[in-house]
């Protein structure tokens, strides 16, 4: 079977690949490898990569095919119906399937959308082969089952993009490529669960050491990898396993530097652990640590505070690792005052790289469902999903000039912030402006 595969990743634009928005989807790349395995012929778009939707078409238009298969997030809802819209005005014949995220966590909201042939909802390793071998007889919503064991599935297809991705983390060289170790987690921060485990289960899935590292030799051997990241969700979470990893690393002489995610309540009860990471070549840690309000950290339930925070800061900073740092403003019920103390704990801890979030609140997770049922969203459109500044106002009670400043201010210092905001403020209104001016 002729199959085109569709990555949309629209929501930071047109061209966005070329100006570093180039990382890889791994749902994409392990579609792409089970295909294959199967004998079928895949053609793969990234629309990242296209000018503008002119281009997208007459690709579409250029290539043959008989099935697509769309991977939606949220934030990609609307171009991936607009994507299948142009594919059905091609031919009405040609099937669109749609799985991801999006399609698994709302489901009915995407079986609305007439030009989605099939929702195929969870994990598509087991499932998907077997239904495009009988896709005309197949039900609108396909469930896939879960495999068991992560080391029978294929690794992710490279060749999809073979230079790797840019780094997000200063000092770590080219290329650089990221991999998945696991999937699920055990923790249940309120901005994120349940959804976590309606996409992967309630069990943790993790692949075997040697499993793992036989992808880096690869990635090492065909693809010159300099670098890496584990995307796990919290590699950090099963200590011996993390171990294990460090020990194998190094026996394989696997000696490129790594990031990987952690969380402040493990890094402060196992420094230890994050030594032997370090040792084993770990050089960058992602934390999130979320707020600097301990009421907030309580309300979402993410199971750390805010001394733990500091405390994990200082533990790298003393073991040499970098890090990363995920916070947020704007969750409900949280004051100016909670946002300014998030604000003033980034200022004391002066993470390494800031990575700061506007809350949005994601399809499937408790505060979602929360803000449905106290009816205070704001989103009208898929791109409203995104969580960065600027990006419209997602929820009653938030002053979302508030939050984008801070955003800034965290990120860049108090007058370089500001300054920074305005310009941003004064560039999306000109751009409003010749959009108006455009249209009419
Ligand atoms: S935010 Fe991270 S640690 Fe918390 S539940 Fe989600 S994946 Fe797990």
């Amino acid at each position: 079977m002729k199959i085109l595969l569709i990555y949309p990743g629209l929501f930071e634009g047109f061209g966005s690949y070329y100006r570093g928005v180039d990382w890889f989807n791994h749902g994409v790349g392990v579609i792409s490898a089970i295909l294959k395995q199967g004998g079928h012929s895949v053609e793969y778009m990234d629309c990242r990569k296209f000018s503008g939707w002119g281009e997208l078409k007459s690709k579409i238009v250029s290539i043959e095919f008989d099935v697509t298969l769309i991977s939606v997030a949220t934030v990609d809802f609307d171009c991936s119906r607009e994507i299948a819209r142009i594919i059905k005005a091609k031919n009405p014949a040609l099937k669109v399937m749609v799985g991801g995220p999006h399609p698994t966590l709302m489901t009915e909201q995407t079986a609305v959308v007439p030009e989605f042939d099939h929702i195929f909802t969870h994990e598509s390793e087991i499932t998907l082969p077997q239904i495009l071998n009988r896709l005309d007889n197949a039900p609108r919503i396909i469930r896939g089952e879960m495999p068991e064991d992560l080391d029978l599935v294929p690794f992710v297809d490279r060749t999809l993009a073979p230079d790797g991705e840019t780094p997000w983390y200063p000092g770590l060289p080219r290329p650089f490529f990221t991999i998945t170790a696991s999937r699920g987690c055990l923790y249940q921060c309120t901005f994120c669960q349940p959804a976590e485990r309606a996409l992967f289960g309630n069990k943790v899935r993790k692949r075997s050491v040697a499993n793992i590292l036989d992808e880096l030799e690869l990635l090492s051997s065909k693809y010159n990898m300099k670098s890496f990241m584990i995307h796990d969700d919290c590699f950090t979470q099963y200590h011996g396993w993390a171990d294990e990893f460090c020990r194998e690393k190094a026996k394989r002489g696997l000696m490129q530097p790594f990031v990987c995610q952690s969380r402040a309540d493990i890094i402060c009860k196992h420094p230890d652990l994050m030594g032997r990471l370090k040792d084993a070549g770990l050089a960058w840690v992602i934390i999130g640590i979320e707020s600097g309000s301990n009421r907030i950290l309580k309300y979402i339930k993410k199971g750390v505070t805010v001394e733990q925070n500091i405390e994990a800061a200082k533990i790298c900073r003393e073991l040499g690792i970098k890090f990363l740092a995920n916070y947020m403003f704007g969750i409900p019920t949280e004051t100016k005052e909670e946002m300014l103390m998030t604000f003033n704990m980034i200022k004391q801890i002066k993470p390494d790289q800031h990575s700061p979030a506007v809350f949005t609140p994601a399809p499937g997770s408790e505060l979602y469902e929360y803000c449905c049922n106290n009816n205070l969203t704001l989103i009208d459109s898929s791109s409203g999903y995104q969580r960065t500044p600027l990006s419209g106002a997602k929820i009653k009670g938030i002053d979302y000039n508030f939050v984008d400043s801070l955003v800034y201010r965290s990120m860049n210092g108090e007058l370089l912030g500001r300054l920074l905001h305005m310009k941003a403020r004064l560039e999306k209104f000109l751009k409003n402006i010749s959009k108006k001016f455009i249209k009419s």
